[in-house]
């Protein structure tokens, strides 16, 4: 328990603004300026930040203009997306998704590279 910064004595409840500064001050204290926060809650909000889930990270393995060269190599083969999309066996939304570097799953880049005839991904 973190005791009362401006007397010592009491335990700290809350995170106030005194003055300039943002101390943590017992009830009695907190009075002298102007309370942002209840420590009690402030904890429970921390588990709101809890790391989220980890995405499958694959930006490290394709190359950097991948929606560019898709979308190039798509047009010059004369698909539309939704034409790439039904050839690729993939939905239309993650074909969409790859076009405007949003994501793309390696399975998908793969299948992409074969289809076009091109390079996406950094490690062949
Ligand atoms: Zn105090």
């Amino acid at each position: 328990m973190v005791s009362c910064n401006v007397c010592g004595e009491r335990p700290a409840e809350v995170k106030a603004r005194i003055e300039s500064s943002v101390l943590l001050v017992c009830g009695q204290c907190a009075s002298l300026g102007s309370v942002i926060a209840r420590l009690g809650a402030q904890v429970k909000s921390q588990k709101f930040f809890a790391a989220p889930a980890k995405e499958q990270e694959v930006g490290e393995e394709l190359v950097e203009d991948y929606a560019l060269k898709i979308r190039a190599a798509r047009e010059s083969a004369n698909l539309t997306q939704e034409e790439f999309a039904l050839k690729l066996n993939v939905g239309l939304a993650v074909l969409k998704a790859a076009e405007s570097n949003k994501r793309l799953d390696l399975q998908t880049a793969k299948r992409i590279e074969k289809a076009l005839g091109i390079k996406l991904l950094l490690s062949q």
